[in-house]
């Protein structure tokens, strides 16, 4: 990497950050300088594994390279193999000062270290900024200093301290000087895009963007707020934000939501805010106890007999279990980057309990099919429902499949809209078509699999492999 030599120079260092409005390092350093560079790295084999979220990432890059042109300043790209290599390289030099707001996954954190001690001893100026999130994860303890394990004494904490604080001035952000480049061999965003490009069918669903993340708040405010409490456990219905990918990509600022939410007096917003707590407990849980992210948190788990079963494992990805509300879930994921938070929790229950797979290998699947993968949210959510995570459900209260989908999806729209072979399929036979004994409608095996376990007995080898813990 070779730099160009300019005075003056304000290098902001593009994360998960996205956006104009509530950019603090964004924002101090077009207060402080004529000439602000913001960088991307591109590290490749970060991604290796996370594949649907290049496709965001490089829309976004897209989009926001054209707000800042506005105010004259450059998105650069660059391709790197290691972060560290990169910044040793950028200390050797001095015509800058850098700013970045804090990424809250332990690696992050760790190179902010090594990050304020080398910038220190090199004489740059640099400042760090909070990033997305209410509070620093450190703000929110027990009054005898430790972490909270469990979400409602946390979340009543966290809610307070939030409020205490003064609330931060709307700065704005200065438009610049003049636009100039800083850094030399820059990549194209369109490198970033998978190669193949099974990418595009999520063109049809998701718009990235700071614009259309304002815009689908205050209409998830305006029509979808108010019912949030009880819509927000049917799939079929309109009953989330659909934020988390905006979120995930710093396109809207969780104090940004608090503000339009509290500002409304409407019903669900009380519940809504819960949710955005359960992130920042999510994000203070990997933070306090980072072996998580390696692990189970719980770890009498360490000794749970997990079965190894590829068929199984398979079946369970490309939506093609027998039972219907987890293979429409599986096929939801893999059509739109996206599941409902309730086909989660019933997918995660059956891989991990139904078929005794691993936790791990689902978390890894959602990583690389979510366009809101998120470490804290991903890892956590895996353990609250294989029972292993901190305040998780308890490992032997067992989804049942059928029931799940009867209960939530009563009318099977969301099953129908998934799998389309069931579309004539009666609804009372929807979540259970084994049961339905006429070829003219289904043939199982040929039109729709059978079911790859018995749900009564696969719950009993769960129990008895609980036992063994
Ligand atoms: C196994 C499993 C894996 C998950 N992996 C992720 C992940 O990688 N990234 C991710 O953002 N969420 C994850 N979740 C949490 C949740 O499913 C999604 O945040 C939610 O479905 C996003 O949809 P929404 O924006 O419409 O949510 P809304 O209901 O509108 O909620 C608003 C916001 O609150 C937060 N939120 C909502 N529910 C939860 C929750 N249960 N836990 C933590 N935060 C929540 C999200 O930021 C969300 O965007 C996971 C849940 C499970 C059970």
């Amino acid at each position: 990497m070779e730099i160009l030599m300019k005075k003056k120079i304000g290098l902001f260092w593009l994360k998960d950050d996205f956006r104009i409005t509530k950019n603090l390092g964004l924002i101090q350093a077009t207060k402080k300088h004529d000439q602000v560079v913001v960088f991307y790295l591109y590290k490749k084999k970060k991604f290796i594994n996370q594949e649907a979220q290049k496709w965001w990432i490089g829309e976004s890059l897209k989009e926001f390279r054209g707000k800042l042109a506005n105010l004259n300043i450059n998105l650069e790209i660059i391709g790197t193999d290691s972060y560290k290599s990169f910044f040793d390289k950028l200390f050797q030099k001095d015509n800058y000062s850098i700013y970045w707001n804090k990424s809250y996954e332990p690696d992050y954190l760790n190179f902010d270290d090594y990050l304020i001690k080398n910038l220190t001893s090199s004489n740059i100026k640099f400042e760090i900024f909070k990033g997305n999130i209410l509070n620093e994860f450190d703000e929110v303890k027990k009054s005898d200093g430790s972490p909270f394990k469990v979400f409602t004494p946390f979340w009543k904490n966290a809610e307070k301290i939030f409020l205490e604080k003064i609330p931060s001035l709307e700065k704005k952000i200065s438009k610049c000087k003049k636009k100039i480049s800083f850094f030399k061999n820059t990549i194209n965003e369109n490198e970033i895009f998978p190669r193949k490009k099974w990418f595009k069918k999520f063109e049809k669903y998701w718009s990235p963007g700071e614009n259309n993340a304002i815009k689908e708040l205050r209409n998830f405010i305006n029509k979808g707020i108010e019912d949030y409490s009880e819509s927000r456990n049917f799939p079929s219905k309109i009953g989330t934000s659909k934020l988390s990918p905006f979120i995930k990509h710093g396109q809207i600022h969780v104090e940004t939501i608090w503000k339009e939410c509290s500002n409304n007096k409407k019903k669900g917003v009380e519940k809504f805010l819960t949710e955005i707590g359960w992130r920042e407990f999510n994000h203070s849980l990997i933070n306090n106890f980072p072996y998580m992210l390696k692990g189970n948190y719980s770890r009498k788990f360490d000794k749970f007999p997990w079965q190894k079963n590829s068929k199984h494992l398979i079946a369970w990805k490309k939506g093609l279990t027998g039972y219907p509300i987890v293979d429409a879930g599986m096929r939801e994921l893999n059509a739109t980057g996206w599941m409902h938070n309730r086909v989660r929790m019933i997918v995660g229950s059956f891989l991990v309990k139904h078929l005794l797979i691993n936790w791990v290998e689902g978390e890894k699947y959602f990583k690389n099919c979510l366009l809101d993968y998120n470490q804290a949210n991903n890892v956590s959510g895996w353990q609250w429902v294989a029972g292993c995570g901190a305040d998780a459900a308890p490992y032997f209260r067992i989804f049942n499949p059928i029931l799940q989908g009867e209960k939530f999806d009563k009318e099977g729209v969301y099953v129908k809209k998934w799998i389309p072979e069931l579309k004539n399929v009666p609804k009372s036979f929807l979540h259970k078509p084994w049961e339905l004994k006429n070829e003219n409608i289904l043939k199982l095996g040929r039109d729709y699999p059978e079911p790859i376990v018995v749900h009564e007995k696969a719950r009993l080898k769960a129990l008895e492999a609980f036992k063994k813990i």
